[in-house]
């Protein structure tokens, strides 16, 4: 992965193609959503330049920005490879549960299989802000409970013009 930064012993920053990336137009859609997105199978950072594209794709969704991506220890179940994990800025027309369903299906197309908590996994994507909304629901808490907590969302967000 090209230009890597270390930050400490355990942390270092990459950048790829897209990320981190900004868009030069606006967008009209409504809501604004910052997802976080990781992963720690296979070429993740790939992976990621293939989400970009994917997510690009559809007309009800317009990617504003990206961020570095941050690569640091798993936690939780230890004994798997270290993750990839960076932020997106998105604007779309969908409300936030449509939202959710969908980046369950983009989860899902990307292979993710689910086995334990904090298993490894392909790529994981969560919302972590949607607009201003607080919720907590079974299926959708907002924010995302862990979000000021982790280093793999902190770090990344930071670089984000939100
Ligand atoms: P995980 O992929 O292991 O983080 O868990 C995904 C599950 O968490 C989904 O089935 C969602 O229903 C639920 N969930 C609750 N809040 C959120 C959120 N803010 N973003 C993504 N998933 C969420």
């Amino acid at each position: 992965m090209p230009l890597k930064h270390s930050l400490s012993e355990t942390l270092s920053v990459y950048s790829s193609k897209h990320f981190p990336w900004t868009r030069r137009k606006t967008s009209t859609h409504r809501h604004k959503v910052v997802i976080g997105v990781g992963g720690n199978v296979g070429d993740v950072q790939r992976r990621f330049e293939h989400l970009f594209f994917e997510i690009q794709k559809d007309k009800r969704v317009v990617i504003i920005q990206t961020s570095l991506i941050l690569k640091n220890p798993p936690f939780g179940f230890t004994e798997q490879e270290d993750f990839l994990n960076t932020t997106i800025l998105i604007k779309t027309s969908m409300n936030a549960k449509v939202f959710l369903d969908y980046l369950m299906r983009l989860e899902k197309k990307f292979g993710r299989k689910r086995s334990f908590a904090n298993a490894p996994r392909t790529l994981d994507l969560d919302i972590i802000f949607f607009d201003n909304l607080v919720m907590n629901t079974d299926k959708l808490t907002l924010p995302h409970p862990a979000w000021s907590e982790r280093e793999s969302v902190l770090i990344p967000l930071s670089g984000l013009r939100l």
